[in-house]
């Protein structure tokens, strides 16, 4: 498992450039986005997205 950032993220960085993933499994593509098979399943990025865009749950299993 792993978590992913939905649809609801307006891009602001926030979660990248204040937070720092212990894995640095966040990162800035042409979106958002959290890399599975670095994500460790933690959960301590969840509060630092103010659109609450990021979740538990690998998206590519989430419809
Ligand atoms: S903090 Fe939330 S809205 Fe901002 S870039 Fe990250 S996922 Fe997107
Ligand atoms: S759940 Fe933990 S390891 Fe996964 S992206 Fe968030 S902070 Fe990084």
């Amino acid at each position: 498992m792993a978590y992913h950032i939905t649809s609801n993220c307006v891009a602001c960085g926030d979660c990248v450039y204040l937070f720092q993933c212990p894995v640095g499994a966040i990162i800035e593509d042409e979106i958002y986005r959290i890399e599975a098979t670095l994500c460790t399943d933690c959960g301590s990025c969840i509060d630092v997205c103010l659109v609450d865009a990021i979740k538990p749950g690998d998206n590519s299993l989430i419809a």
